[in-house]
């Protein structure tokens, strides 16, 4: 307990963990915190469905209807008619067959990644006998997300990482595992979250095809924006495969919360069956589930929300162009802005708060060393308006001469 007091005061003075933004009212991307009007460039809502008319309706028929919580494992008799119709379109918006709801995003990759290479183990335990034993190895995007990378590890499975979006050192890796007898399971954000960029999703299927793969894509920033349903990183490339297990949130453009995994029904049973993630606690509250729904039909209503939100994105870098700063990808709505030192870039994040704008602070690590950046996340709901003032702080601050990188 002593080193945990120590830590806990150390942190208290740690300019990275020092927290400046406890709001009143969600960001819809504007929110209230003492009193003062914040524009947020850091909310998920990007296509502002949290607070949504339609959602919070769903929502309180789906309370009126269910109570607040569900209280049971969906494995154990907890299951309702929301879930499976929010799995049936979740699976639909995906091309897939079936998808298994999770709480999380988080406990979905925990759950699926470090269960799937046990699941002919667990079978066997109850009376199966396998025609032949696969050994699984992964191959994992060295940015992926933490709650891959921990899911990964609680496996037990070999493990490699490849470094970012580069094919060269996957398939070299491919080739070298091989020769041990693994059956590969390639790993990858399809949009990286700390980066903004998205993954080279076509060479991925490839490269699992020819090695025999299944790929698992995380479409947590790529769900409701990407493609032009919102389908995520295999409708923008056009790129669909039997192998590809696609992850989703809900917590981040479907405005709620939750994970899924898209799959064949087939493999969406043995992951309900050896999933702890799964059979082990709750889904989401079904009046979510319900409000879930109606972001599902709007997302296919209003393809302008969409739009609005890729217009932002656009309207941003047009202004932040002349200022010279360097944004390390503009392939998302992820707009990370190159700072480099993290004091600087703390101080800059401070210093737009002040202003009334509230941007994340990316740094170590979250990010590499010397590579800390703002990153700003665009959103359906910012006015030009309200843009041109995040950049017109971002130009006060490149006039100090901070922004350049060492
Ligand atoms: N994957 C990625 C790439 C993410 O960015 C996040 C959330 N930051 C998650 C998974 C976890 O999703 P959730 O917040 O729904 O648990």
């Amino acid at each position: 307990m002593h080193d945990l007091s120590d830590i806990a005061s150390w942190l208290r003075h740690h300019p990275v963990y020092h927290d400046t933004s406890v709001h009143s009212t969600l960001p819809d991307p504007t929110f209230l915190a003492q009193g003062e009007t914040v524009v947020s460039f850091s909310t998920n809502n990007y296509l502002a469905l949290a607070n949504h008319p339609r959602l919070v309706a769903a929502a309180k028929q789906g309370l009126e209807r269910y109570g607040v919580g569900n209280c049971e494992s969906r494995l154990l008799g907890g299951d309702l008619e929301v879930y499976r119709e929010l799995e049936r379109r979740l699976g639909a918006l995906k091309h897939k067959s079936d998808a298994v709801l999770f709480v999380t995003g988080y406990m979905t990759n925990i759950g699926v990644l470090s269960s799937i290479v046990k699941a002919a183990t667990l079978a066997r335990l109850h009376g199966f006998r396998p025609k032949k034993r696969h050994k699984y190895a992964y191959y994992s995007d060295e940015f992926n997300h933490i709650s891959i990378r921990e899911g990964i590890q609680m496996s037990g499975a070999l493990r490699y990482n490849y470094r970012h979006c580069d094919m060269d050192h996957l398939e070299s890796l491919l080739q070298a595992g091989a020769a041990d007898g693994t059956t590969p399971i390639i790993v990858s954000d399809g949009v990286f979250s700390m980066e903004g960029t998205i993954a080279p999703l076509p060479a991925l299927v490839a490269l699992a095809e020819r090695f025999g793969a299944l790929l698992y894509v995380d479409d947590a920033h790529a769900t409701g924006i990407l493609g032009a349903h919102g389908g995520g990183t295999s409708e923008h490339f056009d790129c669909y495969s039997a192998n590809i297990m696609q992850m989703g949130t809900l917590s981040k453009a479907l405005g709620s919360i939750g994970g899924f995994v898209a799959v064949e029904k087939d493999v969406a049973d043995v992951i309900r069956l050896t999933s702890s993630a799964y059979g082990f606690t709750c889904p989401p509250p079904p009046d979510q589930a319900a409000a879930l729904l109606a972001a599902l039909d709007i997302l296919e209503e209003e393809p302008e929300r969409r739009q609005r939100l890729w217009d932002n994105q656009r309207y941003f870098i047009e202004r932040m162009q002349p200022l010279g700063y360097t944004i390390i990808s503009t392939q998302t709505p992820i707009l990370p802005v190159l700072i480099g030192d993290a004091e600087t870039c703390q101080r800059h994040a401070m210093e737009l708060r002040r202003e009334g704008v509230h941007v994340d602070s990316i740094q170590f690590p979250a990010a590499p060393v010397g590579q800390a950046r703002l990153r700003f996340m665009m959103n359906a709901g910012h006015t030009g308006a309200q843009i041109d003032h995040a950049v017109s702080v971002m130009a006060r601050l490149a006039g100090r001469g901070e922004r350049l990188v060492a």
